[in-house]
């Protein structure tokens, strides 16, 4: 792993999953983390804590990222803690919703839009002022962008919109130094796909991916961390397959 000491980060929805695990895994590589969480604070807490703990440097942070202000009121507390230097974005926060074409309604669709798509933009146009060379942001892509996995018509389209931004945001930022990604997990043990938890679940995962376990979150976090890294200087604008070898 590569050493992120003296560097600062942002992961949003880092309470639990996916985020939470990178979190971690960015805060064992020695960067001062913020813990962003919406409902879940006593968990952002406990995240804080377990940082801590071990001898790094973290504090939580909140905002609905449903609400159109949401992420501009996230990045203005961001910078009130770190002032002028954002190093790393994870934009990892998000919903998910399996509903059938014609059960999707016009709120779910709003919603996994606002959270998954609209969200993650305006945090890094929000935070852009306080990024600077060498700065490294990761959102977070899905299986489901590439592959007609479950009833996720509208929640697919989501991620297809990040795989989109990080081609552009790349383009974009290069010129600044600063290098966009994105990761595509598969099915990951988290409670956003908790049917894996259950027999029925689990063979249905398994039957689609190469190597023969359900992924857990630091599966997940580590390669996030890698792409924050300098490690991984010369990957932008790519979403990065971490699925264990799905639907290949
Ligand atoms: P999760 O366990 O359900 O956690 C979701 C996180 O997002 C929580 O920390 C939650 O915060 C936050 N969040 C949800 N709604 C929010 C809102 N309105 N405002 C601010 N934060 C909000 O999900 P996960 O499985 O770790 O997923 C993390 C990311 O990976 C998502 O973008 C997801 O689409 C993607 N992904 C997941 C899988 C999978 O199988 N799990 C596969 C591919 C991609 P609070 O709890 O504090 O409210």
């Amino acid at each position: 792993m590569s050493n992120l000491t003296g560097k600062t980060a942002l992961v949003t929805g880092a309470s639990r999953g996916i985020g939470r695990a990178s979190a971690l895994a960015l805060a064992k590589a020695g960067a001062q983390v913020l813990v962003h969480y919406s409902s879940g604070a006593t968990e952002a807490q406990a995240v804080v804590a377990q940082i801590r703990a071990e001898g790094g440097r973290a504090e939580a942070v909140s905002a609905d990222l449903s609400k159109a202000d949401g992420p501009h009121a996230l990045a203005k507390r961001v910078i009130d803690i770190v002032g002028a230097r954002l190093d790393i974005l994870v934009a990892n926060a998000g919903v998910a919703s399996a509903a059938s074409i014609e059960d999707t309604t016009v709120e779910d669709f709003d919603r996994l839009f606002a959270v998954n798509v609209r969200a993650p933009f305006f945090l890094v146009q929000q935070l852009l002022p306080v990024m600077r060379e060498g700065s490294s942001i990761v959102l977070l892509s899905s299986l489901a962008a590439r592959s007609a996995v479950g009833n996720l018509a509208a929640y697919a389209s989501t991620k297809g919109a990040i795989d989109t931004l990080v081609t552009h945001f790349a383009a974009a930022l290069g010129g600044r130094g600063i290098r966009v990604n994105a990761v595509a997990p598969g099915v990951v043990d988290t409670d956003m796909s908790s049917f894996a938890r259950t027999d029925a679940g689990r063979e249905m995962t398994l039957s689609m991916q190469a190597l023969q376990r359900v992924a857990q979150p630091d599966d997940i976090g580590g390669t996030i961390a890698f792409l924050a890294s300098d490690a991984a200087r010369w990957i932008t604008g790519d979403t990065l397959r971490v699925d264990g070898g799905s639907k290949l």
